[in-house]
C-alpha cells in the first residue's frame, strides 16, 4: 500500500512510546456507574461533576424542546438558527455569571478560537500559562499574534514577560481551574498585573463553572472578581452543566464584537435548541439544589484525607479533579489497566496532554458518587500503588 505520509510508522512509534490512544465504547448514560464494552464500572473519569448529564429533568426538557423546535437548528445564529431557547439561555448565563451579556458557541474549543482570533492579530501579543488547555494555545496560534507562555501560575514571570513583549493589544489568558491538575489560577493577582500593563484578562472556566463559588457560578465568583477586573469569561456547558456547548460572557461591546468578527461563531450551525433548553434546566437545578456542590465538596475532602492516610501521591487540588502523579507514561497505563480489571474506570493522562515525565491518573469525583464509592476507590488505589512503590514518592 502506498503511504507517502508514513502514517504506519508514526502510529508504530506512538505505540512503542506508550502514547497510543484508544477509545472506549460506552453503553450506558454517564453516571457514577457506567457500562463499557459489556462490563459495569465505577466511573472516576468523567467531567459530569454535578451528575446532571442524565438527570431526568434535563432529559425531559430536552424532549419537550425537541417536540417544540425539532432537532436541528437549521442554520447559523446570524442567519436564522438563533431560537428563543438560545436567547433565553444567553440571558440566564449573563445573570448567573454577573456579566452584562453572554454569547453561546457550539463548543468550548470553538469559543476559545473565536474570541482570541477576533480580538488579536499580527501586531498583538497573547500571554498564556504553560499549562493552559490545548484549545487556548491553538487559539493564539490561529490569531497570528505573538504567543508567550509564562511559568505555571507565576505572576512575576508573567509581569516580566508583559514588560518585555511588544504588542498593540495584550491579552493574558488562563484556565480558571487547570484541567489536568485541578489547581486554581491566582486570578486576583493576574488581574492586577494585567491591569498594570493595560492588558486584558481572559479566564477559561471550563472546570470551575457549576462547582466553585457560593452560587456555583465558578472561579470568578469564588474570588469575587467582577467584569471590570476579568473582562472575558469563557464557560463550557458540557462538564458540570451536563449538556453541550459553551459561552463567552462580558461587556456589551465585547459580545457585539464577537457577533461581528468571531469566525467560529459566524460560520457554524447553532447548537440544537433542545440542548439550550436542557441547559436552562441545569442552571435551574444549580440554583435550587446547592446540595450537589456541598456533597461533592465533602467527597473531595473525604477522598483527600483518606489518600493522605495511605500515603498516596495526590497533587494539590481542592476541586473535583484529583490527579495522582505517576511520572512515567508506561506505568500510568499499567495502573489504569489494573484498576480497570478491578472495575474502576480512571484515565491515564500522558504527553502531549501533560508535560513529559508528568503522566498521571486523572481521578474525577462527581456529586453522583457516595462515601462507599470513595472507600472502594481508596482501597483499589492503595493496592495498585503499593505494588509499584508509588506511595508518597514526590
Ligand atoms: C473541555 C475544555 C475546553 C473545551 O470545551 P468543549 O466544549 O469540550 O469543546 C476548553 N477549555 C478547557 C480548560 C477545557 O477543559
Amino acid at each position: 500500500m502506498s503511504d507517502p505520509f508514513n502514517l504506519a510508522e508514526g502510529l508504530a512509534e506512538k505505540k512503542q512510546q506508550h502514547l497510543y490512544r484508544k477509545r472506549l465504547e460506552v453503553q450506558s448514560p454517564q453516571g457514577s456507574e457506567i457500562k463499557v464494552e459489556g462490563r459495569d464500572y465505577l466511573n472516576f473519569c468523567s467531567n459530569d461533576y454535578l451528575g446532571l448529564a442524565n438527570h431526568p429533568d434535563l432529559v425531559q426538557s430536552f424532549k419537550d424542546a425537541a417536540n417544540r423546535y425539532g432537532v436541528g437548528s437549521g442554520a447559523s445564529h446570524l442567519i436564522n438558527g438563533h431560537s428563543s431557547a438560545h436567547q433565553n439561555l444567553e440571558l440566564e448565563l449573563a445573570e448567573f455569571t454577573g456579566r452584562d451579556r453572554a454569547l453561546l458557541f457550539s463548543t468550548g474549543y470553538m469559543a476559545n478560537l473565536g474570541v482570541i482570533s477576533a480580538l488579536c492579530g499580527r501586531n498583538d501579543a497573547v500571554f498564556e500559562d504553560r499549562l493552559n488547555h490545548a484549545s487556548l494555545i491553538d487559539a493564539a496560534l490561529l490569531s497570528r499574534a505573538t504567543l508567550k507562555r509564562y511559568r505555571h501560575n507565576d505572576c512575576a514571570h508573567l509581569e516580566e514577560t508583559l514588560r518585555h513583549t511588544k504588542g498593540n493589544r495584550k491579552l493574558v489568558v488562563t484556565d480558571g481551574v487547570f484541567s489536568m491538575d485541578g489547581d486554581l489560577a491566582p486570578v486576583p493577582e493576574l488581574a492586577s498585573v494585567t491591569q498594570q500593563h493595560q492588558a486584558w484578562l481572559m479566564v477559561d472556566d471550563a472546570h470551575g463553572i457549576g462547582f466553585l463559588g457560593a452560587k456555583g457560578s465558578g472561579t470568578l465568583e469564588q474570588f469575587n472578581l467582577p467584569q471590570q477586573e476579568v473582562p472575558i469569561l469563557m464557560g463550557t456547558l458540557g462538564k458540570a452543566l451536563g449538556t453541550f456547548g459553551a459561552f463567552i460572557a462580558g461587556s456589551e461591546e465585547l459580545i457585539e464584537t464577537l457577533i461581528q468578527n468571531a469566525r467560529t461563531y459566524i460560520y457554524t450551525t447553532a447548537l440544537p435548541p433542545a440542548v439550550a433548553a436542557a441547559t436552562r434546566t441545569s442552571l435551574g437545578l444549580i440554583k435550587t439544589e446547592p446540595w450537589r456542590r456541598q456533597h461533592l465538596a465533602e467527597l473531595i475532602s473525604t477522598f483527600r484525607s483518606g489518600a493522605e492516610r495511605i500515603g498516596l501521591n495526590l497533587m494539590p487540588s481542592l476541586t473535583p479533579i484529583q490527579p495522582l502523579h505517576v511520572g512515567d507514561a508506561k506505568q500510568a497505563i499499567e495502573i489504569s489497566e489494573e484498576l480497570r480489571r478491578a472495575g474502576f474506570l480512571i484515565s491515564a493522562i500522558r504527553p502531549p496532554t501533560v508535560p513529559e515525565g508528568t503522566s498521571r491518573l486523572r481521578i474525577t469525583l462527581t456529586a453522583g458518587h457516595t462515601d462507599q464509592h470513595i472507600a472502594a476507590l481508596l482501597e483499589a488505589l492503595d493496592k495498585a500503588c503499593s505494588n509499584r512503590n508509588l506511595s508518597a514518592n514526590l
